[in-house]
């Protein structure tokens, strides 16, 4: 995606890896008059069929990084090279993330401030990378910002969460020993103020304290949703629990509830596993929302 400007905001993507999975596994219950709907609007043929059981999500997995006054700074870390993770898809990487970054014009030493929407192994991974045999800070002049809810639930070692827990390991415990970790509110002001700046507002329900983030500087209001939603399909079928939604009809309510706001305020919405440019406007859509894509 060609970098997006938004007042004194510019938005870049990095891209890490597209990962794709069969539809029904993640989304129970969709149906074949719901594909035909997305159809209608997102035509994407090496994914999207009108028999469900034959369609399959594919997840993009990406970064944002937003520059603003001077300030750089990136959104969720992907899932990172040479992990060692119980999701084969997902363990062993040796991706081109940190080329891909660098092609966009950053090196790690020029983030200043990591913002995780929440603690779930494909946003964290990044944030380390290996150094002789040891996990290190792979930003290493940055802060990196973890909410305190999904800290405190993940550093518990919950049952189910086996993956998550392998990524809090690696990925969070040594940047906190390097003492480059800050545990934040929900309402967590990263930068200015809230209206007029980078802030974090809460999201709870995909992960127990996944929060959104919300960016705003002389131009129209961007929102990083995170895993709010994953999948186009979930702007028509946002009343269907994802797979790994901690707590399904929380977070069925906050995806509704986002998807309102965006539809209504005009937002510019930067999800972070829709593929294409990702960036684009919900719309209204009957009962339902649709999704326009901005950008090239
Ligand atoms: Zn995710």
């Amino acid at each position: 995606m060609q970098p997006l400007q938004l007042g004194r905001m510019r938005i870049h993507k990095v891209h890490e890896m597209d990962s794709p999975v069969p539809l029904l596994s993640q989304l129970p219950g969709a149906t074949r008059e719901d594909m035909l709907r997305l159809m209608r609007w997102y035509d994407q043929p090496d994914e999207i069929f009108a028999d469900p059981e034959a369609s399959f999500m594919t997840f993009s997995v990406h970064s944002w990084v937003i520059e603003l006054d001077g300030q750089t700074i990136l959104i969720d870390t992907c899932c990172g090279n040479h992990k060692d993770r119980l999701v084969p898809e997902v363990s062993g990487l040796e991706t081109r993330y940190l080329e891909n970054l660098r092609a966009a014009g950053f090196a790690p030493e020029d983030i200043d401030i990591v913002m995780c929407t929440h603690l779930h192994f494909d946003h964290v991974g990044w944030n380390t990378r290996l150094d002789n045999g040891k996990w290190v800070p792979t930003f290493p002049n940055a802060r990196y910002v973890f909410g305190r809810k999904d800290y405190e639930y993940f550093i518990a070692n919950p049952e189910g969460e086996e993956v998550h827990a392998q990524a809090f390991l690696d990925s969070i415990v040594p940047v906190m020993e390097a003492g480059q970790g800050e545990i934040v509110e929900a309402d967590f002001c990263a930068y200015r103020e809230i209206g007029d700046g980078i802030w974090l507002e809460p999201a709870f329900g995909h992960s127990p304290g996944c929060c959104t983030v919300n960016a705003k500087a002389d131009g129209p209001p961007a929102l990083f949703w995170g895993d709010v939603i994953h999948h186009p399909l979930m702007l028509i079928r946002h009343d269907l629990p994802f797979a790994f939604d901690s707590d399904g009809k929380v977070a069925c309510d906050v995806r509704k509830a986002t998807l309102e706001r965006a539809a209504e305020e005009g937002v510019l919405c930067f999800p972070a596993h829709f593929r294409r440019t990702s960036a684009g406007h919900v719309l209204r859509d009957g009962d339902a929302f649709r999704y326009e894509f901005v950008g090239s």
